[in-house]
């Protein structure tokens, strides 16, 4: 049986639950990133909580979880759809600490430190959502637990769990997300709270062989809950060399002219998936040409502007000053939008 999530509901329709088996998902991207076991631990609780938070979106939104830290794992971000793909990467994949003294356990609160957590809820034509709250401890669910009841001001209990073997690799992964929703009693608030609290660690439940309807069921003890859906989920990254070709046309003109001068063979890493794809000087050619081309065909199909806003024609620009397009955006703005600071200390 490969990885899934299920969803649940309590009888009395008070308590929504998503609880998720992610052992495969969370494997992969250690193999693929090569992490430490700490780091895999870290990546492996974002991974399946952003499984289940992506199975609360609808059709192709896209959620991503950004975590920015001052502990040596820099940062982790992990992106899920609705479907149950998921997909991430830590900054810094190498971390090496000691586990912890008081449990033995892998130290991620100490390998991500203090920082924030970003949720953007990506809805296609619609501005994303975006969601920031501060770390309260770096154990990833204390610091989702906080970020839907300050943020989404939804009551939640987040468990989530990564069990290594000997060798690395991973033995067990999953967890759960129990949300009170809008009137819930006080009766399904105090039994979510006297089961979530029996429960010490979701890696024990796991390595016993309970599955997720079997935390459904824990979690919801005595609220009769009904399993709702059933997703199978996975490591999915939706790279491909279109994609990442844009990428490589975003570095600049001047600098692919100089990769094809150089006349070797370009390689780019996909961020998520360390997939390696490889572009010869002949290819590169080609993608500045067409790149060139559209430009050109972009100017042809706009006559000039006279009134200053002018942000289409600086796709002409770049070509000119080689240095890639970013910073000559911030120069015409002070002209017309007044660069606020500056004009208003005459002094
Ligand atoms: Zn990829």
């Amino acid at each position: 049986m490969g990885d899934y999530l299920v969803r649940g509901l309590s009888a009395n329709g008070e308590v929504r639950i998503f609880a998720a088996a992610t052992r495969d998902t969370v494997e992969e991207a250690r193999s693929r990133h090569n992490t430490s076991p700490v780091v895999t631990a870290a990546l492996g609780r974002l991974l399946t909580a952003g499984a289940m938070m992506g199975s609360m979106l609808q059709g192709e939104d896209i959620l991503t979880l950004q975590i920015r830290c001052d502990g040596p794992v820099q940062g982790l971000t992990v992106t899920a759809d609705a479907n149950g793909g998921v997909k991430g990467f830590a900054l810094e994949p190498q971390v090496l600490l000691p586990a912890r003294e008081t449990d033995h356990k892998l130290d991620v609160g100490g390998a991500v430190g203090s920082g924030t957590l970003q949720v953007i809820k990506d809805q296609g034509l619609k501005e994303p959502y975006i969601g920031r709250t501060d770390l309260v401890s770096g154990e990833i669910a204390e610091d989702l637990t906080w970020y839907f009841a300050s943020s989404e001001q939804v009551p939640s209990a987040v468990g989530l769990g990564v069990l290594m073997n000997r060798n690395n690799t991973v033995r067990e992964a999953g967890g759960f997300i129990v949300q009170l929703l809008p009137g819930a009693s006080e009766q399904s608030l105090s039994a979510v709270e006297r089961n979530v609290a029996k429960i010490s660690s979701v890696t024990d439940l796991l390595k016993e062989g309970k599955t997720p309807e079997d935390l459904v069921n824990l979690v919801l003890e005595g609220l009769s809950p009904e399993i709702t859906e059933k997703i199978p989920t996975a490591f999915r990254c939706g790279c491909n060399r279109e994609k990442v070709s844009k990428i490589l046309l975003s570095v600049g003109r001047k600098e692919l002219r100089d990769m094809i001068k150089e006349g070797r063979d370009v390689e780019l890493r996909c961020q998520f998936c360390e997939e390696a794809y490889s572009f010869t000087p002949e290819e590169i050619k080609r993608l500045l040409y067409t790149a060139l081309q559209s430009d050109l065909k972009l100017t042809e199909l706009k006559p000039p502007q006279n009134d200053g806003a002018g942000s289409q024609t600086e796709t002409e620009q770049p070509e000119n000053c080689g240095a890639g397009g970013q910073t000559e955006t911030e120069q015409p703005e002070n002209d017309s939008a007044g660069g606020q600071t500056e004009t208003e200390q005459p002094e």
